[in-house]
């Protein structure tokens, strides 16, 4: 290759690995936290040992202050250490039939393609396994996956998850929608993906044109709080969206994040300016190391019936509870309906009115 080519070449990678930068500048170690933070250190150093922190400097970025919704999602606190829960309360490992499977439900299958996120979620419910060298996931599991996934005629619905799978390589994740899409029973793939979130930068042109060539493609994404709308996370679901490809988001609730009506109905209201459809909001799940995240039930009835009627019925996402033990997710609806008496259905609406509808 001629010089000017190399150059050419290595102006080439560089652009596209602008993500890559960002992840390499990731703080890991307590001394590259500011100074506000150093009065935590300890406690900090302790909890990261069990459970690694890194947080990209994009995300980093959107801190403002000390124990701020985002600060809280990124930062190790010493209450990690302070609980006594289950590590696997989902039974995830019970219903797994080969390692990166979990099949609960008839139809549908979750396949675990990476145990690599862009930032490490405090409150993560994976906790057992994410982020760590416990483990590392090998290509001969996957392979394993895409085979049980083609000898169960049953699955027609495949989520793609994690840790994230967009932390592959664009090749890496093409391999295994390749794979996948010579399956001729399954229909829809779906990518869950914190990166439009936590790593916009993430999303290219390359990743996009690759996506769009295994349609039927879904990515549900995970933004918890209004302030992770940026420019840039504005700029990435745009461009998958404009590939084609329907966005919803899942959230979390989280005690001192997002349990306030109001910040959860501002941020699916943004979400539906980005094309991004409120899917769930979950109750924290009984997760070792996340107690000090969990609300009381009331509080996600609360922001449904806080969002239901107010605003965009298209912003109104399904509170569930992933049920203990593998149970699955169960809706927890406000009481709209009443009873039923006499052939009469008795109702309230958003404002709490009472109505009766009467059947034929
Ligand atoms: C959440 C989940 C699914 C998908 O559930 P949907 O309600 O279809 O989005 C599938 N398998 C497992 C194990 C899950 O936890
Ligand atoms: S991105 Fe998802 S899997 Fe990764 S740490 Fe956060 S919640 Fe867990």
């Amino acid at each position: 290759m001629v010089d000017k080519e190399k150059k050419l070449v290595s102006l080439q990678t560089e652009k596209k690995a602008e993500w890559k930068r960002i992840l390499e500048k990731s703080i890991v170690n307590v001394g590259e936290l500011p100074k506000v933070c150093q009065s935590d250190a300890e406690d900090i150093k302790k909890v990261s040992r069990l459970y690694p922190m890194c947080i990209n400097s994009y995300y980093f970025s959107l801190i403002k202050n000390k124990d701020d919704p985002i600060y809280k999602q990124c930062v190790p606190s010493i209450q990690e250490l302070q609980d006594e829960l289950l590590e696997d309360p989902l039974a995830e490992e019970q219903t797994s039939p080969v390692p990166c499977i979990v099949h609960r439900y008839p139809d549908r299958v979750l396949f675990t393609i990476s145990n690599k996120c862009a930032m490490y979620c405090r409150f993560c419910t994976r906790k057992r396994k994410v982020g760590t060298e416990r483990r590392i996931i090998t290509k001969e599991e996957i392979v394993q996956g895409i085979l049980y996934i083609a000898s169960h005629p049953e699955i027609r619905d495949v989520i793609l998850s994690g840790g994230d799978p967009l932390m592959l390589e664009d090749s890496e994740l093409e391999w295994i929608l390749e794979r996948l899409r010579q399956i001729r029973h399954l229909e829809i793939i779906r990518i869950g993906t914190r990166v439009p979130c936590t790593l916009p930068q993430r999303v290219t042109k390359e990743l996009c044109d690759m996506l769009k060539k295994y349609h039927p493609i879904y990515v549900n994404t995970h933004f918890n709080h209004p302030r992770e709308i940026t420019e840039h996370s504005r700029r990435a679901c745009n461009m998958l969206a404009d590939a084609g490809i329907p966005l919803g988001n899942q959230s979390v609730l989280l005690k001192g994040v997002n349990d306030a009506p109001r910040t959860m109905k501002r941020l699916v209201q943004k979400l539906l300016s980005m094309r991004v459809k409120p899917y769930y909001i979950y109750q924290a799940d009984m997760v070792r190391g996340t107690n000090h995240f969990r609300t009381k039930l009331e509080a996600g009835i609360k922001i449904i019936k806080a969002i239901r009627g107010w605003t965009s019925g298209m912003a109104v996402p399904h509170f569930v509870i992933d049920a203990p033990n593998g149970g699955g997710k169960i809706p927890i609806l406000p009481e709209y309906f009443v009873k039923y008496e006499d052939g009469k259905v008795f109702l309230k609406n958003y404002r709490d009115d009472d109505y009766v509808y009467v059947e034929p």
